[in-house]
């Protein structure tokens, strides 16, 4: 929540530098949407964010002795949860220096250091050689970018032909106001955000085979619904970690987030291979 215009790397780093904390008190260690396989909203955030989480992974469907890159890993959780659950190996890479140092602190806690690194770094170039990884996933970080298509062009260059990746999305519905989407864009610190009918093209152009396209829109829409309750059950948290005016704002600011978002945002979870090279 931020009142910056552009979104820049810099600006994006310094927003979750400081709302690490925040995230964490109101949820978990996972910085993304919860998941409601029947669009209820019972149980807590926390525990819809797990099973949003354990969706992704089994999506992803990777395998012990790979390599992946996640990009735009946040606090590292869905990482270690990705090297834990499958034996493969993780690069995490994340704009913000603090929180790639917290994600290699959280996985040394839990015994994960040796499958998993953390690199502060920009998606925009990664500092990988050509087809050095198994699979990819970017789990609710392209909006923050400066260039999707430049972001996606970088995936394809760093996996294998055959790799497998994994994204997902926060998108806006084509009839979205243009208060809509500016508004949105400076309260998720976004770049950009794209269209569900737009992403085939996208992620084709720049090197891959889709496999699937889900509209996931109604299965994570209950995440408004709690996370305001969060706020109220962790008020007192949230006041100790920041303040009082801190607390007002963002439950006012995500009333008005909810509002925009209830109109027109969808959210999509996309698998796609690298093409093979041609012969
Ligand atoms: N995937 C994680 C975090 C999502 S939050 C999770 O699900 O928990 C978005 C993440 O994208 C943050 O870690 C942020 O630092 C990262 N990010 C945003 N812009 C980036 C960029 N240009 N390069 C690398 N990471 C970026």
């Amino acid at each position: 929540m931020s009142t910056e215009i552009e979104a820049t790397p810099e600006s994006v780093a310094r927003h979750y530098d400081s709302v690490t904390p925040f995230y964490e008190i109101i949820g978990s260690r996972s910085l993304h949407f919860g998941y409601w396989p029947q669009g209820d909203a019972g149980g807590s955030f926390g525990e819809a964010q797990q099973r949003f989480t354990d969706l992704l992974l089994g999506q992803l469907g990777s395998q012990a002795g790979q390599r992946v890159i996640d990009v735009g890993c946040g606090l590292g959780e869905p990482a270690i949860q990705l090297a834990r659950s499958t034996g493969c190996k993780v690069e995490g890479i994340t704009i913000s220096p603090l929180q790639a140092a917290q994600a290699g602190k959280w996985a040394n806690q839990l015994g994960m250091g040796g499958q998993t690194t953390f690199h502060r770094g920009d998606a925009m170039a990664l500092p990988f050689p050509a087809e050095s990884f198994d699979a990819a996933w970017a789990i609710e970080s392209l909006f923050h970018m400066p260039d999707r298509a430049a972001v996606l062009r970088e995936l394809a260059r760093v996996l294998r032909p055959g790799g497998r990746m994994l994204i997902a999305d926060i998108v806006l519905s084509a009839d979205a106001t243009p208060e809509d989407r500016s508004f949105l864009q400076r309260a998720f610190v976004a770049r950009s955000f794209s269209t569900t009918e737009a992403y085939p093209a996208l992620v084709r152009d720049a090197g891959f085979e889709l496999e699937q396209l889900l509209d996931v829109r109604e299965n994570v829409l209950p995440t408004f619904g709690a996370v305001a309750s969060a706020l109220r059950e962790k008020e007192a948290e949230v006041r100790q970690a920041y303040s009082e005016d801190f607390l007002a704002g963002v439950q006012g600011q995500w009333a008005r987030i909810t509002e925009h978002a209830l109109r027109c945002m969808g959210y999509i979870v996309l698998t796609a291979k690298r093409r093979p090279l041609e012969e």
